[in-house]
């Protein structure tokens, strides 16, 4: 199997996003195929003993076995770190399975991680119950606080972890501040992308050391696969993440990583239409004017809106509202929903909607919920690819039935 041309880096790396997305890091094997292949192969058969020698000896170029390296993981891979602007990146089964690698591959006992409060209902449960058990500790700020970052800072700290924009909260951190600050007491810095997706915020350009991707989220967009993704630099991947992942096998599927392949060809387009769509509800639901706030990182009224627009290109297809009389009502208007759905999935084409102290931030204590903002009267919308004058009647509707 030999790499088509122009599938080198070297001249990948010369495209633009749009060709990147469609052709960066494709094998193409001596039959030609157009459509990237699945190879659903957990090993590699070689041509003499000699041969497989060479290759665990790291001699010779090749495949040796799936959990190391499998060609389907390696397109999504390399075509990922080409979007991204990364030198390395490994897919892993789950956004989970790439936030915990990605930490674990870093800190070790006596070691102290800083992160936001407001983070993915997993990841602040993996950093505050999970991380304590192998002796790491923590200190969680406000995450659009810069004095906090500097003040939660500790010898010991190896690690930053942020996400921003925030799920569900939309906060905002200041990345390029932030790893100035880490950077400065010899921490690593890893950023849960997830929200802003590669097109939107590149936070390797901010300084960040690792991001990671649930690529569950818009990099399949249409709802279908589990995935993730790691991507940092070649001396951080060889040193630290690879020799985690080769030997703990957090992998992601060759049918997964096929479908993620596939989905990325379009992706520039769906979020593109998704971010339009989602400036436009966002406005919509504003215009309503039944709900207590309407959150939106690139309307004029965004809290952080300078900062938002400063680090992100477009603001994303999350929005959040508040109904002003808490969980009873969020249910009824959930409830009276015809098109978007009830599921707490994100960067789906279809609009998708949540009632994120019940579900997604359910797992995360009573107090740290309202500490972040997650009242009983917040609602999380993912905007999706419908029509939005249709998503609109919907939500009128449903607010009427609701008496909202
Ligand atoms: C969904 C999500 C994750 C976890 O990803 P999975 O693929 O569900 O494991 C992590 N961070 C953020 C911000 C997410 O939205």
């Amino acid at each position: 199997m030999k790499r088509d041309t122009g599938q080198n880096r070297n001249i990948t790396d010369k495209w633009k996003l749009e060709t990147k997305l469609v052709r960066g890091g494709t094998y193409r094997s001596e039959l030609g195929e157009t459509s990237e292949s699945i190879f659903m192969t957990s090993g590699y058969a070689y041509e003499c003993a000699e041969d497989a020698a060479a290759r665990f000896e790291g001699d010779q170029e090749g495949y040796t076995y799936s959990r190391l390296r499998n060609p389907t993981c390696a397109m999504f891979e390399d075509r990922m770190a080409l979007v991204e602007g990364a030198e390395a990146a490994r897919s892993t089964s789950t956004g989970m399975s790439a936030m915990t690698s990605a930490m674990l591959a870093i800190v070790k006992a006596d070691d102290h991680v800083v992160s936001s409060k407001t983070l993915f209902g997993s990841c602040r449960v993996f950093i505050e119950d999970i991380l304590p058990k192998f002796g790491v500790t923590s200190t969680l700020v406000n995450g659009y606080d810069n004095e906090a970052w500097k003040e939660a800072m500790q010898p010991n700290t190896s690690v930053v972890f942020l996400e921003s924009p925030a799920n569900p909260t939309l906060d905002i951190v200041d990345i390029k501040y932030v790893c100035d600050v880490a950077h400065e007491n010899g921490a690593l810095v890893v950023v849960d992308n997830v929200f802003a997706t590669p097109l939107l915020q590149k936070p390797i350009e901010y300084g960040a050391d690792v991001v990671m991707y649930s690529s569950t989220k818009h990099i399949d967009g249409q709802g279908r696969c589990l995935g993730g993704c790691i991507l940092t630099s070649n001396k951080i991947m060889d040193e630290i993440i690879s020799p985690y992942i080769r030997h703990t096998g957090p992998n992601l599927s060759p049918f997964n990583a096929w479908v993620m392949l596939k989905s990325m060809e379009t992706m520039d387009l769906r979020i593109d239409r998704m971010c339009l769509n989602a400036a436009k509800v966002a406005d919509g639901l504003y215009d309503l004017g039944v709900f207590e706030s309407v959150n939106y990182p690139f309307r004029a009224d965004f809290r952080q809106h300078e900062l938002a627009v400063k680090q992100m290109t477009a603001g994303g297809s999350v929005i959040t509202v508040f109904v002003p009389e808490g969980r009873e009502q969020a249910f009824k208007f959930l409830n009276a929903l015809e098109i978007t759905d009830i599921s707490n999935n994100i960067g789906d084409a279809k609009s998708l909607m949540t009632h994120p102290a019940s579900t997604t931030h359910k797992a995360v204590k009573e107090s740290a919920r309202l500490e972040m903002g997650i009242t009983e009267g917040m609602l999380r919308l993912s905007v999706g690819l419908e029509n939005t004058d249709d998503l609109m009647d919907d939500f009128a509707r449903a607010a009427k039935i609701a008496g909202i």
